[in-house]
């Protein structure tokens, strides 16, 4: 691949300077280079399509007296006093007046070169944000020059760099990239264009992009509304909706274990045996994945259902289809706690069949750790649960045919590889189901999740009656004590979710502690339990049980529970501090009640600091979580207050996220998109190709775990 070709001027040495970097010692690298490098600008390419942040207008001088308030401004003017004060601390005071007005500029650093170049009488040319005030007019550490020279023919596009990498060096770049990148068009002539002000080539928007000229409307292009934009936007879903298509079908080329339902298989035994009848959704999606398994195409689908849905016997069906016809299922979760339940869960359910279920978890004693691997190793164990554990390299199964990943969001591509790879058979992939309570809005769905098929269990068990939310200050802490003494009255059980520290797992530990204490004190009679992620795997498992046995009537906690534990007979969740957790946590921690016939109720305590107030998003949280209970719902807000960014987590960690489109305003463009790949992808191949190389590089390796 060829990586920047051509000189970034203003750098000695350092023509093709990336051109072998493989091979290079990173030591030879300037620190800018490193830094582009950083921001994945390799290539020209990549150069040409790091577009601007927002601009600056450096075409013309602005009179003080037309300088508006929050604006930045470029002014020519003679300085008339230069002082530095020491109050309130030291700074430096400059006075300019361009006969229109005049206005003071601070510096809290300076050098005596400042003082040269701003002393009384000189001519300057500066730029800053214009603050009115009590004093007047106000700029804070604007960027000067002596005045006169020439006025910028564009505007100037501001990028966005990293330390180390000075924008004056970024924009030089970016010129050297876009004067030798290939912009030859990857569109198949005549597609129909989605915007009715027509399409501009993808040089001339690239172009235009980064130095448009000074008559264009600065709304049009940060809003990203302008017909450039739109090429560019267009562009890059297309890239996307490609790459995941290309993944799909080179998935649909792998093969992977026939697994058929048997009629009187353990499909059907399990069906029996479960306290419970399946829901309707439950039902279909189990279908769903049955007809999935059936075929010779690795199966790849994710399961959404809200938390409390029941995907855990969904996914206890699908494992049965395999065991039956000869072959071993993983299920791995992402906490010891999460493990332990399942394992004891299916247990419960399978070894009356006469499955032999095995668990691996990291702080397992070594002597069940070895008996554990030689039953994975044999193919005794015909289901496998556990944690990281079980992608270890020296976990070795006889013939896994079937992976299930709970909780997906909180894996990385890397161990959903790691996974795949725990199949033996050769040029064989085993089948792949995803679970997840985190809802994906369907833009979302659309569009990062494009290359998999998706089930959904729309529906809870019946009798759920929904959790009422309330939001209480942290000085009402002791009424809230009153009321979970009042649940373990009627037989109720209470957790007791402590705040997320983000500094330190220690504090959070001290925290947790603490509150163990004080409830033991305030609620005497009543077993108060304490649970953290530090605590020995036995002393977890031992608590754990006791309060699944309803012995415990309080469980105070860190935040491991957070996912998937079910202990049905819990009614109250309280979190401590929740504006400190995001939305979705707060969505999977209140799951944890409201899983059987009582009412239940979730208190999301709150903290305000010292004298001040929430911010903004904390109480925009909060207030979701009193809206609604409906995890689709919370997911789409969460969307909204987060961005796609966060929201999406480890499954993109590093692959391509859209980097100019918006999926809520761009959806037509989506539309378009969605729809030209297919059709782009069997009639231009060779354009398709290009046109996902230009754009993800080396990327779209992701999108296939
Ligand atoms: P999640 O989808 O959050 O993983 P679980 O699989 O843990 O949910 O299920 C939540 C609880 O509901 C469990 O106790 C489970 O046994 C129970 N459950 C699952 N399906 C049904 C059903 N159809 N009817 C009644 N209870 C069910
Ligand atoms: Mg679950």
């Amino acid at each position: 691949m060829l990586i920047l070709q051509g000189k970034v001027p203003g750098e000695r040495h350092n023509r093709c300077m990336l051109q072998n970097a493989p091979s290079l010692p990173a030591k030879t690298l300037s620190a800018p280079q490193k830094a582009l490098i950083k921001l994945g600008l390799k290539r020209d390419i990549d150069l040409a399509l790091h577009l601007p942040l927002r601009y600056e207008d450096e075409t013309r001088i602005v009179m003080l007296r037309d300088a508006r308030e929050g604006d930045t401004a470029q002014i020519e003017a003679t300085v008339t006093a230069c002082e530095i004060t020491q109050r309130p601390r030291r700074q430096l005071l400059v006075t300019v007046d361009d006969g229109s007005d005049t206005c003071v500029m601070r510096f809290f650093s300076f050098y005596p070169s400042h003082q040269k170049a701003l002393a009384v009488g000189n001519r300057i040319r500066a730029r800053g944000e214009v603050k009115g005030g009590f004093m007047g007019l106000t700029m804070m550490h604007p960027t000067f020059k002596a005045a006169g020279g020439n006025l910028a023919e564009a505007l100037t596009p501001v990028y966005s760099t990293v330390a180390g990498l000075a924008q004056a060096y970024l924009r030089r770049a970016v010129i050297t990239g876009l004067n030798h990148a290939d912009l030859s068009e990857t569109l198949p002539p005549g597609v129909p264009w989605p915007d009715p002000r027509g399409a501009w080539s993808l040089r001339d928007a690239l172009r235009f992009l980064h130095h448009p000229t000074p008559d264009v409307s600065l709304a049009a292009l940060e809003d990203r509304s302008h017909p450039a934009w739109v090429r560019l936007k267009c562009e890059e879903l297309l890239a996307q909706q490609l790459s995941q298509l290309t993944a799909k079908r080179e998935r649909d080329l792998l093969r992977a274990p026939t697994l058929k339902l048997k009629s009187k298989g353990l499909y059907g035994q399990l069906l029996k045996a479960l306290p419970f009848g399946l829901t309707n959704a439950q039902q279909r999606v189990g279908q769903e994945i049955a007809k999935d398994l059936a075929r010779s195409v690795p199966m790849h689908r994710l399961l959404q259902g809200d938390v409390g849905a029941g995907k855990t016997v969904v996914a206890a069906l699908a494992a049965m289809v395999a065991v039956d016809a000869g072959w071993q299922c993983a299920l791995m979760a992402p906490t010891e706690i999460l493990a332990t339940q399942h394992f004891a869960k299916l247990v419960g359910w399978l070894e009356p069949l006469g499955v032999k279920v095995a668990w691996l978890i990291g702080s397992q004693k070594k002597k069940e750790r070895a008996a554990m691997l030689a039953l994975i190793e044999s193919g005794e164990a015909a289901l496998v649960v556990g944690t990281h554990a079980v992608i270890q390299e020296h976990v070795k199964f006889k013939n896994l045919a079937l992976a299930v990943i709970d909780e997906q969001h909180r894996f990385g591509v890397a161990q959903r590889l790691a996974l795949r790879g725990k199949m033996q058979a050769d040029g064989m992939e085993p089948h792949m189901l995803m679970m997840t309570a985190t809802p994906i809005p369907r833009t979302l769905a659309m569009s990062y999740y494009a290359d998999l098929d998706v089930s959904v269990i729309d529906e809870l068990p019946p009798g759920r009656t929904p959790i009422v939310t309330r939001v209480v200050s942290d000085h009402r802490r002791h009424e809230v004590v009153e009321r979970i003494g009042a649940q373990i009255q009627q037989g109720r059980q209470v957790y007791w979710v402590c705040p997320l520290i983000e500094e330190s797992e220690a504090l959070d530990l001290t925290n947790a502690t603490q509150t163990h204490a004080d409830l033991s004190e305030a609620l005497p009679g009543v077993m108060v339990g304490l649970l953290h992620s530090r605590m020995p795997v036995a002393e977890k498992k031992a608590v754990m049980e006791l309060f699944t046995a309803g012995v415990m009537g309080v469980l105070v906690s860190t935040t491991v529970i957070e996912v998937g534990v079910d202990v049905p007979n819990a009614s109250l969740m309280v979190i401590e501090h929740a504006e400190r957790f995001g939305l979705s946590q707060l969505h999977q921690l209140r799951g944890r009640v409201g899983r059987g016939a009582a009412a239940s109720a979730c208190v999301l305590l709150y903290g305000t600091p010292e004298g001040g107030r929430l911010s903004e998003t904390a109480r925009e949280r909060l207030r979701a979580m009193v809206d609604t209970n409906d995890g689709f719902e919370i997911a789409r807000r969460d969307l909204e207050i987060r961005g796609p960014g966060e929201f999406l987590g480890a499954r993109q960690s590093g692959a391509p996220l859209l980097r100019f489109a918006d999926l809520e305003t761009d959806s037509h463009l989506l539309d378009w998109a969605r729809a030209l790949a297919p059709q782009m992808l069997d009639q231009h191949p060779q354009l398709s190709e290009r046109h996902i190389g230009r754009w993800l590089g080396g990327k779209s390796e992701y999108l296939k775990a």
